[in-house]
Order: C-alpha cells, then sequence, then structure tokens
C-alpha cells in the first residue's frame, strides 16, 4: 500500500493499489476512526486502493488546520494568491495524461472522456483565476464630499462536496473562486472515486499552496453531516443527486450558513418528424451515451411526436455500434447496474418496448459492471423516465401524438429541467420555448431557426440556493461584500444624512 499517486498509468493492465488517506494541514492522515473502503475500478471490478472514511472528528481536524491557515492566505495580496493557481493550471497540463488515466481507472469513463473532464477542469480554473479582475470592489458617491466603497471580502473556512460523476471538474467549479478570494477550503470528494482529490492536493502543494489552505476529508454521509453542522465552516457548496442536494441545503442553513446546493439536472428532447435525420441520430447517441449516460446533462428521456420511426431507427443504429469499452465505459459499480437493470425491467412489465438491451452487456474480459445502450419506446409518461435515479446508459421514449401533447408530458415531468427541441422549422422552436415551464431550452439543427441559440442540451440545474458556484455568482458566493465609508471630504459643502 503507498500514498504515491505518481504512478505510471498508460493503460487499463495498470493497476495500482493506493491508500487515500484525508489530506489535513499538508499531510496524510487517516481517519480517527480507522474506516475504510475499497475503492474499485469499475473497468473490471479489481480494488484501486483504500479511502478512508473520515466522521465529524476528522472534519473538526480538518476546520482546525483551514482556520489556522486562514488568517496568513487572507492577508496575501490577491495577486499572489493567483499565482499558485497559474502554477496549477501549468501542473495540470503537465500531468493531463496521468490524470486523465487516473479518472479513466476510478470512475470508469474511456480516456477521450476522462481527457475532456480534466481539460474542462483546467477552464473552470481559468475562470477562477480571471476573478482577480472582478473582485476590485465598486464606489458610490452617496452625497456631496461621502464616498462608500464596497469591497469582497473572504469568508473564512469553506467546504465543498461532490458527485463520482466528474472527479476533476466538479471539484475544480468551487475551490479555485473559494481559494482566490481567500478563504481556506475543505473538499469532501465522492467516496467512490477519491483520487482525483488526492492528485490535486498533491499538485496544489507543488504550485506552492501554503499547508492547511486546501485539505481533503473523505467519506459518506457522516462526513458532510459534519461538514454541514460545523460552526466554524462558514460556505458550502454541494454538487449530486437532489435528494442530497435538498438535505445538505437544509442541514448547512439551519446551521446558520450559506448554501449552495446543485442536485439533478437532466436533458429530455422533443423530436419532430422534421428533424434532420443524421444530426439527430448521432447527436442524441452521443448525449444519451457519453460517460455511460452518468452525466447530469444526459439525455434520458425522448418525447417523439408523430411518425419518427426513421429517426429512431437510426437511433438505434449508431448506438448498436458503439463498443464497449472503446467507445463506452462501464457505470460505477454493481449496484448501479441492478438499479438500471429493475427499472429496464420495470417499464418492459408497463408495456415498453426494448428496442436495444444493454442488460447482461460485458466489457471487454468479460469482468466490471456494464450497461450496454439501452432503448426503451412506448414508454409509460408516468414512469420514473429520464429522471436522475437511472443514471446510466438509458433512452426512454415517450410517444406523443402532438407538439401540444409533448409540451404537456414534459411540463408535468417530474424529472425534467432541460429541454433540447429537434426540429428545423423556427416557428415549433419558438412555440414550445415559450411553453416549456423547464426553464433553459436548447434548439438543435439551426436550419433555419433564426437567433434561437444552437445548444445541446441547454439545462437548468435544480438548485437550493441560488446563482452558481462559478464566475460572478460564485465570486458573490465566496465572499461576503462589506461596505465601507471610505472617503469623506470634510469640506464645507459635504452633507450630512444624519
Ligand atoms: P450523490 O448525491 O449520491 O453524492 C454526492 C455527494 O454527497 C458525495 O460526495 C456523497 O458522498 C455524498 N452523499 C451521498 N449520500 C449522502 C447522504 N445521504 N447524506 C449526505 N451526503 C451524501 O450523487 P452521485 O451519485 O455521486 O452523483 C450523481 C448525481 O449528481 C446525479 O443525480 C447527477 O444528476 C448529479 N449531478 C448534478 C450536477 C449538476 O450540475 N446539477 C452535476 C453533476 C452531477
Amino acid at each position: 500500500m503507498t500514498n504515491d499517486l505518481r504512478f505510471p498509468a498508460r493503460s487499463y493492465d495498470f493497476t495500482p493499489y493506493v491508500q487515500c488517506n484525508n489530506w489535513i494541514g499538508g499531510e496524510w492522515t487517516p481517519s480517527a476512526a480507522g474506516d475504510t473502503l475499497s475503492v474499485d475500478n469499475p473497468r473490471h471490478g479489481k480494488s484501486f486502493g483504500q479511502v478512508t472514511m473520515s466522521g465529524a472528528a476528522d472534519v473538526a481536524r480538518a476546520v482546525e488546520a483551514a482556520r489556522a491557515a486562514f488568517p496568513g492566505w487572507r492577508d496575501t495580496p490577491i495577486k499572489e494568491r493567483v499565482q499558485v493557481l497559474f502554477r496549477l493550471k501549468a501542473l495540470l497540463e503537465r500531468d493531463l495524461e496521468e490524470l486523465a488515466w487516473l479518472v479513466s481507472h476510478e470512475n470508469g469513463k474511456v480516456i477521450g472522456e476522462a481527457r475532456a473532464d480534466v481539460l474542462k477542469g483546467i477552464e473552470c480554473l481559468e475562470y477562477g483565476i480571471s476573478l482577480q479582475n472582478m473582485v476590485a470592489g465598486e464606489q458610490l458617491d452617496v452625497s456631496r464630499g461621502i464616498n462608500c466603497s464596497i469591497t469582497y471580502e473572504p469568508l473564512g473556512v469553506c467546504a465543498g462536496i461532490v458527485p463520482f460523476n466528474f472527479p476533476i471538474m466538479v471539484p475544480l467549479w468551487m475551490l479555485p473562486q473559494a481559494l482566490v478570494s481567500g478563504n481556506t477550503f475543505i473538499l469532501k470528494p465522492s467516496e467512490v472515486v477519491p483520487y482525483g482529490a488526492m492528485k490535486l492536493a498533491e499538485l496544489l502543494r507543488e504550485a506552492g499552496l501554503p499547508a492547511g489552505v486546501f485539505n481533503t476529508v473523505n467519506g459518506g454521509q457522516p462526513a458532510v453531516e459534519a461538514i454541514a453542522d460545523h460552526p466554524d465552516i462558514k460556505a458550502v457548496g454541494f454538487v449530486g443527486s437532489t435528494r442530497v442536494a435538498r438535505a445538505v441545503y437544509s442541514r448547512s442553513a439551519a446551521a446558520g450558513k450559506r448554501a449552495l446546493c446543485l442536485g439533478g439536472a437532466k436533458n429530455h428532447l422533443l423530436v419532430v418528424p422534421d428533424a434532420d435525420l443524421e444530426l439527430t441520430s448521432t447527436t442524441v447517441v452521443a448525449s444519451a451515451y457519453g460517460c455511460a449516460g452518468q452525466r447530469c446533462m444526459a439525455a434520458s428521456l425522448m418525447i417523439a411526436v408523430g411518425e419518427v420511426d426513421p429517426i429512431i431507427d437510426a437511433i438505434v443504429a449508431h448506438a448498436k455500434k458503439l463498443r464497449l469499452g472503446e467507445d463506452m465505459g462501464p457505470v460505477i459499480h454493481g449496484g448501479a447496474v441492478e438499479r438500471i437493470n429493475n427499472y429496464i425491467a420495470d417499464a418492459e412489465r408497463r408495456g415498453a418496448k426494448v428496442l436495444l438491451d444493454g442488460r447482461g452487456a460485458k466489457g471487454p474480459g468479460g469482468v466490471g459492471h456494464w450497461v450496454g445502450p439501452t432503448i426503451l419506446d412506448h414508454v409509460k409518461p408516468d414512469m420514473p423516465a429520464g429522471c436522475e435515479e437511472i443514471f446510466g446508459p438509458v433512452l426512454s421514449i415517450v410517444r406523443a401524438r402532438t407538439v401540444d401533447e409533448a409540451i404537456a408530458i414534459e411540463n408535468a415531468s417530474t424529472y425534467g429541467n432541460a429541454a433540447s427541441i429537434f426540429t428545423q422549422s423556427g416557428a415549433v422552436a419558438r412555440y414550445c420555448i415559450e411553453r416549456f415551464e423547464a426553464g433553459m431550452c436548447g434548439v438543435n439543427i439551426g436550419v433555419p431557426v433564426p437567433r434561437e441559440p444552437f445548444s445541446f442540451g441547454g439545462w437548468n440545474q435544480s438548485l437550493f440556493g441560488a446563482g452558481d458556484l462559478t464566475g460572478w455568482d460564485g465570486l458573490r458566493f465566496w465572499t461576503r461584500a462589506r461596505k465601507l465609508t471610505t472617503r469623506w471630504q470634510l469640506s464645507k459643502d459635504a452633507t450630512w444624512m444624519s
């Protein structure tokens, strides 16, 4: 067993075995209780190593380290803070291939998808670095001779809780913004994919981040609850399932901290007969089966309006060509295989026609946790079709006779919070956009759709809290605006309001 993650992972034959401890105050530390969980590579099911499972005592230790590091980091000028993150970017680029293989090993993504996870993470980091240009503050002459200025101040110790499906990108939705703003940070990675965060900790150390500014606490529900409860954690960012997002939001808010919890997010499709056959079928397949359907924006429900059978046939034909292990990876664990298979069986029992059956599919070597691309037709609209709990390579097709019926089905769906419309008619697209209650809409196949943006899968994340964790919203989330009356011109004509 080793703590060293500098493994030459460049193929699936290589199986490292790594102990993943908590990174607290610049040291790898096992949990106080000593509990561990095996982390398995979903591609072949072999153990990748053990992750330490933490509780309230470990969260308290991490908070202590982060609190101790806060004054020094807060007082480091922002120009110097961002230099650490510039160096992190260079290190992520240097280690891109190693990180991609690491993600592929722990999460199961095929190597191209894993590389994209890292590259998107680097983009998020660039965004965080750019906050130095936004954080300048604002100022206003409120009265003659009196000038008020607003500055953005760090909150203190902040925390982020992340899901399994993007081990590098989602932590980088949060930590650059939080760190650039002058906070110290505790990351709680998903216990099924803890190694991406382990590598991030090592790279941040190499980039020169002082000990205690970034910490990790591994584990599951007990660690998350301890984070929500701890009085010295000032803000919590969460990304994951809606059920857990809601629980983390209420528990954190009850403990008096600010929380922004992103849950679910599902991409529902509406396909009408005039949609371009080739473009629709290839993009639906890419969206439904990329990352084995384990993306928050994976196409999971397709509402087929009228006579679209040729398009459905083309989708089936493209999906059949996907090679397991090359074009599509496994699902995260055996529990996910069981959950997805149960949904397929349930839909079938309720009259759905299985056009493509991924149950029992085998990946390379016949081992690991696999479900092949699956397409269910004539799924009943009241089934949890396209809901985040299925979260796998299953496309459920619900039939509608008219566009109005399709819109009604989508608007009644508990799960849909995104819609992509496949049409070549600007009028149909506009008609649907105006009637969707889901929020954001994507219109695919822009000929001839004037003005509406081309987008595959606009999405409206189900949020508890308001805003986003990145960008300008992120800056405001991870900081508090302090209003200071700094400049009084004590001249005769200064106007005093009270
Ligand atoms: P999850 O909700 O099971 O886990 C997320 C985090 O919460 C993990 O760190 C986990 O350890 C912790 N957790 C799990 N159960 C908990 C509990 N009962 N109490 C407290 N903490 C708990 O999500 P997941 O399976 O890791 O990820 C997949 C989900 O994330 C999907 O629902 C997907 O749609 C969603 N997701 C949403 C977005 C978005 O932007 N809205 C992005 C990515 C993923």
